[in-house]
């Protein structure tokens, strides 16, 4: 494969007039605009004495510009380095010491780089192997940990990614995820961009300003967070999704109990995937076919994806190999050691199995599992039992040191709009459903779930939190 700028290049209309990104009241990027714009950038930055193989670590909003600074590293084979721009001065330290950066950009430095355009930029020669972007992980379950990506890595996953979920130029996605993670930066715009698509380019998550994209747009990419709000409002109906053919959601597990809500309001089926930064994606459920409520669909086609270690159930811990997978962490030989088995694939560090029909189903990550009297509790069971329940919003469920069961189960439950939810009728209704070593000893109903920037819950702060209530 050569390089990504190119593979996504291949994939740009003929007619260069055509429409790539619009933002709401403002003017739209054409390719043209695109090609002439970041291959100004691209030369700018090399004016700065960038070479291929630098890093260059970016900690800006998002803004069109923000884009295509990144195509702009990608031409100029930059490795590029985002960060979330909620970053403090503090943390920042940590990362840039890490990536060792050639040059650092924040919103200032990046409106100095307006530049001459220049559509013919030479680009390198670049292989597969070269590294196009080093991606912190969400720091979910412990301090972040820069995934190397090569050109390779993501040509490729951006190829099977168009193909599978059927992208095309007449695809118009609205793009409201930050661009410093895998979902926002790399699966949406290589989508939108390697089929010569346009985006609908939104700062960040709105529910009305989506409400209003649904009608001009085909493709939604979002988190759960995204379909749960919009499932609260009103005027979500299907009429407002005629235009629509795909709603994706990922980066956090989709409740079955979602996913068919929203097929009850829009008559459309989520289409749920798995991935992560380390590895881009690695299943999906089909475009043409069944999707599974509470799955995450088969291996995509060139990934592999194994059980390790199954128990009576066949759970066990999911391990991956494909050509989208990272060589390793940037300058952390040890954890990159630990990621990889003695036969080369990677853990993920998430436990899942795989049905009858080959779909893959998410039971936690490892480091969430819970043990109690001896008996392994996957806490996305239990979370399953319970958001169906009447009042139930959301629910996260951790473990927390027992003095007879070594963990007892706890559920941490947030009430919907108006309802009030009392923690014994939710004991009540589990009593019949689930085994009582699996049954939450402590319901606790509170506002809100503690998440990261990426809208995920944080159960590592709700296990710190609740060490101590068995005493
Ligand atoms: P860290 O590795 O720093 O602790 P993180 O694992 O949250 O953070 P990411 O790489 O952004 O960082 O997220 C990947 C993880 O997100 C996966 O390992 C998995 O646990 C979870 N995930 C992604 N998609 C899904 C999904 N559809 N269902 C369930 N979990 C998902
Ligand atoms: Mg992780």
């Amino acid at each position: 494969l050569a390089g990504l700028f190119a593979t996504l290049r291949a994939g740009f209309p003929a007619d260069l007039s055509r429409p790539a990104l619009i933002e709401p009241s403002a003017a739209v990027l054409s390719y043209a605009d695109l090609l002439d714009r970041s291959g100004g950038m691209a030369a700018a930055l090399r004016e700065q004495g960038l070479k291929a193989g630098d890093r260059m670590v970016v900690q800006t909003s998002k803004s069109v510009e923000a884009l295509l600074l990144y195509l702009a590293a990608l031409r100029a084979g930059i490795v590029y380095v985002p960060l979330n721009p909620g970053y403090t001065r503090a943390e920042l330290d940590y990362f840039l010491e890490d990536a060792e950066p050639g040059l650092f950009v924040d919103d200032a430095e990046l409106a100095r780089l307006v530049t001459a355009p220049a559509r013919d930029f030479a680009e390198p020669e670049l292989g597969g192997d070269d590294l196009a972007a080093i991606l912190y992980t969400s720091g979910t379950t412990g301090r972040s940990k820069g995934a190397m990506l090569s050109q390779g890595n993501l040509a490729s996953n951006a190829a099977t990614l168009i193909r599978e979920w059927r992208f095309s130029g007449v695809d118009r996605l609205i793009h409201a995820l930050p661009i410093f993670h895998v979902h926002g930066l790399f699966v949406a715009t290589h989508c939108v961009l390697g089929s010569g698509a346009s985006m609908l380019w939104l700062p960040g998550f709105d529910a009305d300003a989506i409400l209003v994209a649904l009608p001009e747009a085909t493709v939604l990419m979002g988190v759960p967070t995204f379909y749960t709000r919009l499932l609260a409002r009103r005027e979500l109906a299907p009429e407002l999704c005629a235009n629509m053919r795909l709603f994706v959601s990922g980066s956090a597990p989709l409740s079955a109990e979602t996913h068919r809500e929203w097929e009850a309001r829009t008559g459309h089926r989520i289409l749920e995937r798995y991935g992560m930064t380390e590895t881009g994606m690695l299943s999906s459920n089909p475009y043409e076919g069944e999707r599974r409520a509470g799955s995450v669909g088969p291996p995509l086609p060139d990934v592999g994806i194994r059980i390790s270690g199954p128990d009576a159930e066949g759970v066990g811990g999911i391990e991956v190999r494909g050509p989208n997978v990272t060589s390793g962490y940037w300058r952390n030989a040890e954890k990159t050691a630990e990621a990889f088995t003695a036969d080369g694939w990677f853990e993920t560090g998430d436990l899942g199995r795989f049905d009858g029909d080959g779909y893959l189903w998410i039971v936690g990550r490892a480091k969430d599992l819970i043990i109690s009297g001896g008996f392994n509790v996957y806490p996305a069971e239990v979370e399953a039992a319970i958001e169906v329940l009447d009042g139930v919003a959301e629910v996260a469920v951790v473990g927390a040191p027992h003095p007879d069961f070594g963990e007892g189960v706890i559920a941490v439950v947030t009430p919907r709009a108006g309802a009030v939810v009392e923690p014994e009728a939710i004991q009540a209704a589990l009593r019949d459903v689930l085994a009582s070593y699996k049954r939450p000893k402590l319901v606790l109903v509170r506002d809100a779930l503690p998440r990261n920037a990426m809208g995920k819950v944080e159960k590592a702060v709700l296990r710190r939190e609740l060490a101590d209530v068995f005493g």
